[in-house]
């Protein structure tokens, strides 16, 4: 069947000097109705970037070109005005600081209220209530009648989160996009937003994004996962697949960096180096300076896309890295 979203070949530059300087070189990623798609990288990835402009949420200055086809429709090229009709209603989003997207003088009940009725007009006051209400309930906050009228901030960080999300889901949308949704809070709160976005999505049968720079976040969450390096996904698969059988060696770093609840901090593994700065992308494989498992054409040549089922992989060496297994693990940690 047709999927919800279909990114191809998404790139998104910016203009210096009379040259484009590419920060998104080709994204392709797909997400079905009622699916959790975790699109993982380090900052500057972008990863955000790119989901950002599928949207028409891009900088000024920004050269967009590729296809996004959301339920049959292009949106790469539609105007401002009907990407902003668009999103909101059937696309939402959520950030990761919720108290900078909040209005301050503004109760909550008021800010969702304003949500709802940027895109359902016909409402009556006593309607948009009774709906805020209800969102509240859906998003579990204790006591909604009264937290309707309090304001951002007598609400806890992990509270505001929710308060963010009843707004993203007030117009019934399909698909949420979240942005690193949980980065701002602490271990505890994360797991608990984190079940309540899926459980929202069982309910309401949205799809959902999830842009993280921790693949732990995604690991018990998503159904699949898009791994993206310099602009390019660099491995996707079904999430357990992913983690038990990781073959591109960036993605192999990013599981082994997971914190473990049992590892102290001192032996937490880091992958070496920094993402490429915009501009100054290496030769061949963007990855190779990093990369452990380096050779001579990984200096020159880009590595192709080796599709393994519904596994794919753009490693010279996606499929003769040594096994995943507890001593590749020990090793690289
Ligand atoms: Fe490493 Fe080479 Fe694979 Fe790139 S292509 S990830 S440098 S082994
Ligand atoms: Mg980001």
């Amino acid at each position: 069947s047709e999927p919800l979203l279909r990114i191809r070949d998404l790139k998104v530059g910016f203009s210096s000097h009379g040259k484009t300087l590419p920060a998104v070189r080709g994204l392709d990623v797909e997400l079905s109705k009622g699916e959790v798609l975790g699109i993982v990288g380090e900052s500057g990835s972008g990863k955000s970037l790119g989901m950002l402009a599928s949207l028409g949420l891009q900088a000024r200055n920004a050269v967009v070109s590729g296809s996004v086809v959301f339920k049959g429709q292009e949106l790469i090229g539609r105007p401002r005005r009907d990407m902003r009709a668009l999103r909101g209603s059937e696309i939402s989003m959520i950030f990761q600081d919720p108290l900078s997207s909040l209005n301050p003088v503004m109760t909550v009940g008021d800010q969702i209220r304003e949500a709802l009725l940027l895109h359902t007009k016909s409402m009556t006051k006593a309607q948009a209530t009774a709906r805020v209400l209800e969102l509240l309930q859906l998003v579990a906050i204790p006591q909604p009648d009264r937290r309707i009228n309090q304001y951002p901030h007598e609400f806890s960080g992990g509270m505001r989160q929710r308060v963010m999300i009843a707004m993203a889901i007030a117009n019934n949308p399909e698909l949420l996009v979240a942005d690193e949704p949980t980065t701002a809070l602490d271990v505890t709160v994360q797991a608990q937003i984190m079940r309540m976005l899926r459980d929202l999505k069982e309910k309401l049968g949205l799809a959902l994004i999830l842009i993280t720079h921790d693949l732990g976040v995604v690991a018990g969450h998503a159904d699949r996962v898009a791994v993206i390096y310099a602009g390019l996904v660099v491995e996707e698969a079904e999430v357990r697949e992913l983690f038990a059988n990781p073959r591109h060696p960036y993605t192999r770093g990013l599981i082994a960096s997971i914190p473990k609840l049992t590892a102290s901090k001192d032996k937490l593994y880091s992958i070496p180096g920094a993402p490429p700065m915009l501009g100054a992308l290496p030769e061949g494989c963007a990855f190779h300076p990093r990369c452990s498992f380096a050779q001579d054409v990984c200096r020159k040549v880009a590595p192709a896309t080796i599709e393994l089922g519904r596994h794919r992989a753009s490693c010279h060496f996606a499929e003769t890295l040594p096994p995943w297994g507890e001593s590749a693990r020990a090793a690289q940690s």
